[in-house]
């Protein structure tokens, strides 16, 4: 099997052209709306007060905005959480299943790997990579993950103000900056189900091509926006069928990859499993966004937008479940009563 994609990829390693944007403004919007309603009675009420709502919708914009500088290190610390190019992790000789799930050493086992199987690479071409972008797969479910734990510490941190005597204001910037988050990283998770964000005919197919899928540069904007705003697509189209969140499996055996990472590698592995269908959609007709006749391409989006929510609402109410006190604050909130009296 990988002798066979080794052509592949060694021929279009080094075109693979970094997506974009994944889904459109609006499209991420509706990601954040639909895991804002698919959040149990439970969850705590102030992130559904309308001012609350309409933040972590605009915020699920808000990486794309920072896509839009011309400053290299944004561009490059940035830019690279977006997608995965799971191929480049089989060309590095490396398998979502084993691969680390802290950031750097990932970094260094990609580097090392790339290095090893050089046959599977070719040249980055400097006058297309001022930010040093393409010598890496991207990120995605690295920065997923590591939202995921930024938001599990903002819950840790407000109902340990909740608990242990914080003030109004305490509480209120603790719950600001759980709304700050749950919006931004809707982001990601909201890219990692457009299919094009997880492999490296992210702009059009590459390379090899026996079934005569698009190429053109064009097929990741369709998708992203282009498709949606034809057919007229509307939050309120998705929204009756939002999911329902689950608490997902988060206990890691000491010594043992992070469970949680594991299950964001499984969820973009099973994304990238609706690359071809995609792409067969588009060969078939069914994308044009001319009704009658992308009646299963509209169905596919809106799957796809779906996914993104139901994942999304878990991962905030995972972290929500699993946050516990802070004891450094407990023990500095305790100090500060203690001097008060
Ligand atoms: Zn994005």
């Amino acid at each position: 099997m990988i002798s066979r994609l080794l052509p592949l990829l060694c021929a279009v390693c080094g075109l693979a052209v970094p997506a974009l944007h994944a889904w459109d403004y609006d499209g991420h919007r509706m990601v954040n709306q639909l895991a804002l309603a698919g959040l149990p009675p439970t969850f705590p009420a102030f992130v559904r007060t309308p001012e609350a709502a309409e933040r972590i919708a605009f915020l699920a914009g808000e990486p794309d905005r920072w896509r839009n500088v011309t400053d290299l290190p944004l561009r490059q610390a940035n830019g690279l959480d977006h997608y995965l190019d799971l191929e480049q992790l089989t060309a590095a000789g490396l398998a979502p299943a084993t691969v680390s799930a802290l950031r750097y050493e990932f970094a260094a086992q990609f580097a090392a790997g790339r290095a090893q199987h050089p046959e599977n690479f070719s040249m980055v071409d400097p006058a297309r990579n001022a930010d040093h972008t393409r010598e890496w797969p991207g990120f995605l479910p690295w920065a997923i993950t590591e939202y995921y734990e930024r938001l599990k510490s903002a819950f840790s941190y407000l109902r340990t103000f909740q608990e242990s005597g914080g003030r109004p204001e305490e509480i209120a910037n603790a719950q600001a900056d759980i709304i700050y988050l749950m919006g931004v990283m809707g982001h990601y998770v909201g890219d990692s189900t457009q299919p094009l964000h997880t492999t490296i005919h992210n702009n059009g197919w590459v390379g090899a091509n026996p079934k005569g899928y698009t190429t053109w540069e064009g097929f990741h904007a369709w998708i992203d926006g282009g498709f949606n705003a034809k057919i007229g697509l509307k939050p309120g189209d998705v929204a009756p069928q939002a999911r329902a969140a689950k608490v997902l499996p988060t206990a890691t055996a000491a010594g043992a990859r992070d469970r949680l990472f594991g299950e964001i590698m499984d969820h973009l592995v099973a994304e990238s499993a609706r690359v071809e269908p995609l792409y067969e959609l588009d060969k078939e007709k069914k994308l044009s966004g001319t009704m009658p006749g992308s009646e299963e391409g509209r169905a596919f989006l809106e799957e796809q937008l779906l996914r993104g929510g139901e994942l999304l609402s878990s991962l905030w109410l995972t972290a929500s479940r699993n946050a516990q006190p802070d004891t450094y604050l407990r023990a500095q909130l305790l100090k500060r009563q203690a001097g008060a009296k």
